[in-house]
Order: C-alpha cells, then sequence, then structure tokens
C-alpha cells in the first residue's frame, strides 16, 4: 500500500490532506503538525476567481464567508468591485481536518526534526517512512530571492453595536501613509464582528506588534466601544526577483506551500495555489517520491516564469516611487476593470491586461519607473 507522509499540517498540508483523504482512501496518509491543532492561527482569503470552479471541491466541507463584491479607497478613488471575496479561517481548516482524518492519519504536538525524500525523524527520535514525503512547513529561509516585505497585525473585534461595513475593504489607503505603502484592511466576518488589519509593503521585515497594534485599535475605536477577540500577524515574502530553483536546491524533497514557491509574488497569497496543488496531487497514479519530485519542481518553474510580470510590478511599488507616494501604484491599477483585475490576482493576466497596467500617465516618476522596470537585482 502507497504511503504518503506530510510534514506541517497547515494551509498547503492540510489541503492536501483533505484531497487525499476524499479522493485517494487507499493511500496510508500521516500529517505531522508541531502545533495542538492544524492551521495555526490566520485567515486565508481569496477572490472568486482565484479557484476555479472545477477545483472548488477540495474546499468542500471548509466553513468559509462569502461576500460578492468589495471595496478599494485611495486618496482619488474609491470603488466597489463586483468580484466576490471569500475567507477561511483556520480553525475552520482543522475542524474539516479532523472530520476526514481518521486518528492514526495524523499526529499532532510533533515537531520534525529532521526530513528526507521518504521520511521525517520527529524531536523525541522517532522515524516515519513512506514512499514519499511532501514538505509543507511554511517558508523556508529564501536566500539568494530578492525580497521586500507585506507585514501586518490584524485584530478580529466584537462590537457592541453593528459596525456598518457591509463589504470587505481589501485596502483603505487614505491613512497616513508610514513605512513603505500602508493600508487598512477589514473583513465584516457579521453584524458585529469586523478583522481589523493594519498593513505595510515594507523594505523592512521588522513588525513592531504592539505599535501597529494600537494603530488598529484606534481604527476600531472610531467605529464604537468593541472588545478584541482574536490577533493574527504576518511577515510575509514579497519577490522582486530571483529565480525559484534557489528554494528546491539540496535534497530532492517535495516542497509544496510557501516552501515551494507556491504564492502570489505581489500579495503572498498562497491559497489558490494550494488548492490546486493538493487537485492535482489526487490526481496522480505514481505517488512515488521521485515522481512528485519532478511533477511539482517543474509546475514551481513554470508558475515563476509565468508570473515574471508580478515581481516587475513589485519592483515599481519598492523602488519607483517615494515610499510615501507607492500607493499611487495601486490606485492607478485600480482604475481597470473588474475582469482585468480578478485575472490580477488569479496569476491569470492576458498579454493585453499586463500592457493596459503599464499605460496610462504613469504614477511615478519615469526615469525611476524605467529603472525599476529594467533593474534586476538591485
Ligand atoms: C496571518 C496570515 C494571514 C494570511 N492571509 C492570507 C490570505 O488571506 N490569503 C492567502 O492566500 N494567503 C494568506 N497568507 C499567506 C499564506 O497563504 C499563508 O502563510 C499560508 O498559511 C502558507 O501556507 P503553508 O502551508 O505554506 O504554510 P503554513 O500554513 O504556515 O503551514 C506550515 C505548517 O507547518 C508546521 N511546521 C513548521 N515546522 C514544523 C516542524 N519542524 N515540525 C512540525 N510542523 C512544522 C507549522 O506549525 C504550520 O502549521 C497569510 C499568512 C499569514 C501569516
Amino acid at each position: 500500500m502507497t504511503r504518503l507522509i506530510i510534514a506541517g499540517g497547515g494551509l498547503a498540508g492540510g489541503l492536501c490532506a483533505l484531497a487525499m483523504a476524499r479522493k485517494r482512501p487507499e493511500v496510508e496518509l500521516v500529517v505531522v503538525e508541531q502545533g495542538e491543532r492544524f492551521g495555526g492561527n490566520h485567515t486565508w482569503s481569496f477572490f472568486d476567481n482565484d479557484v476555479p470552479t472545477d477545483r472548488r471541491g477540495v474546499l468542500d466541507g471548509i466553513e468559509a464567508h462569502h461576500w460578492p463584491e468589495h471595496t478599494v479607497r485611495f486618496p482619488h478613488r474609491r470603488r466597489t468591485i463586483a468580484l466576490g471575496y471569500n475567507s477561511i479561517r483556520s480553525a475552520a481548516l482543522d475542524a474539516a481536518l479532523r472530520r476526514a482524518l481518521r486518528l492514526e492519519q495524523y499526529r499532532l504536538g510533533q515537531r520534525i526534526a529532521e526530513v528526507t525524500p521518504r521520511s521525517v525523524t520527529l524531536e523525541g527520535g522517532e522515524r516515519i517512512e513512506g514512499d514519499a514525503m511532501l514538505d509543507t512547513r511554511g517558508p523556508g529561509p529564501m536566500l539568494g530571492i530578492e525580497l521586500g516585505w507585506q507585514k501586518f497585525v490584524g485584530r478580529t473585534y466584537r462590537f457592541q453595536k453593528a459596525h456598518g461595513v457591509s463589504a470587505p475593504v481589501i485596502m483603505d489607503a487614505t491613512v497616513e501613509q508610514i513605512d513603505g505603502y500602508r493600508f487598512i484592511y477589514q473583513l465584516p466576518l457579521s453584524d458585529t464582528e469586523l478583522l481589523i488589519e493594519d498593513t505595510y509593503y515594507s523594505a523592512s521585515p521588522l513588525l513592531d506588534e504592539a505599535v501597529l497594534g494600537e494603530r488598529v485599535d484606534q481604527v476600531a475605536a472610531a467605529i464604537g466601544a468593541a472588545d478584541i477577540i482574536e490577533e493574527e500577524k504576518g511577515v510575509l515574502p514579497v519577490v522582486m526577483d530571483g529565480d525559484v530553483e534557489t528554494l528546491w536546491k539540496g535534497e530532492p524533497l517535495v516542497r509544496l506551500g510557501l516552501r515551494g514557491g507556491f504564492f502570489q509574488p505581489t500579495t503572498s497569497y498562497s491559497l489558490p495555489d494550494a488548492v490546486a496543488n493538493a487537485a492535482l496531487l489526487a490526481e496522480q497514479r505514481d505517488l512515488s517520491a521521485e515522481a512528485l519530485f519532478a511533477l511539482f519542481r517543474s509546475r514551481a518553474a513554470r508558475l515563476w516564469r509565468e508570473r515574471s510580470f508580478f515581481r516587475l510590478l513589485n519592483r515599481m511599488l519598492f523602488r519607483a516611487a517615494e515610499p510615501a507616494e507607492s500607493y499611487r501604484v495601486l490606485e492607478h491599477f485600480y482604475r481597470l476593470p473588474p475582469p482585468v483585475i480578478g485575472r490580477f490576482y488569479s496569476s491569470g493576466l492576458t498579454a493585453f491586461d499586463k500592457v493596459r497596467i503599464l499605460s496610462g500617465r504613469p504614477p511615478v516618476p519615469i526615469g525611476r519607473a524605467l529603472a525599476a522596470l529594467r533593474s534586476k537585482a538591485a
């Protein structure tokens, strides 16, 4: 019998486990996660287009929020866009996995000390072997990749009265611009519950949780009296340049999720790729370590090539504009019609979309924009 070991029960590993448990019950599974529950502490969001209907089945059984439209606000542009938005919380992934997996199919609270293409060794010394090991332990060091950072602190508040936010606010950049491109993100989880995040596209990965937490509290206080019911934070890579091969160097390990470079380079959203990879995995007849390594390594390389345009936009965002003026790049982008915005988020831009994104009066000084377009490593 084939045996698959999944190292890490986060987003990528959790979705692979769900897809395999449903579609390939004949395959033995062991998911090893260091936390006491699956998925950590995140709110994972995605636009309707990001997950095509033929792959939606991977998310079946995971409780999700859905909104038919979303809003953006900039100093000179405000728009409500008829592009649906969805969110899944870690607790929902945890609940779905506990329902779908049998007790012998997962090990929680177990830290992995070492991995090989076919095994994991736990910190206590126990070795678990299989036909293939999927390394889904979140981002590795990303050495050799040139990065900026998307960092944020988010708090979910329960208000005493209805907060009045009806649709997700994906970017509200009307706030003071500090430490790069800054915006507030709001997700109305119910009439009285609202997730508010203070987000920065910054050249520095340093996150001052206390300061950002206070700024989020100020946004909440302007809405009304509220209690904090959850908090999350993130420092996510925004790739400007480099080669995905550097993430796949060394031992031939199957790397999925952020570890394998499977994310949208501008937003760092990895849920759409995690869904696609889980669906692809469950279709494979040959689940040997060699076959899966060849499949996912070449897929990572192809997606990386296809997404070079996003790295170019990131260079414009980080280098072409003065940090306090970076918001203009996004404000300019948001003049475009909803289908182009949708294809941007789902990494499905056409050649004509790319021309449209770059056309019009440049929102940044032309000399610096050209330098950013031409530049590779700084
Ligand atoms: C707060 C936050 C919000 C985000 N929001 C979004 C969003 O809205 N949409 C989106 O698409 N993306 C979002 N992202 C980005 C990205 O999609 C997530 O980081 C996503 O969880 C990455 O998936 P992953 O499977 O690669 O890593 P993770 O989900 O982090 O999973 C890695 C797992 O491996 C486990 N692990 C690590 N080391 C070991 C070890 N030695 N032994 C055992 N277990 C180990 C970890 O505990 C963890 O559970 C967000 C990220 C953060 C941090």
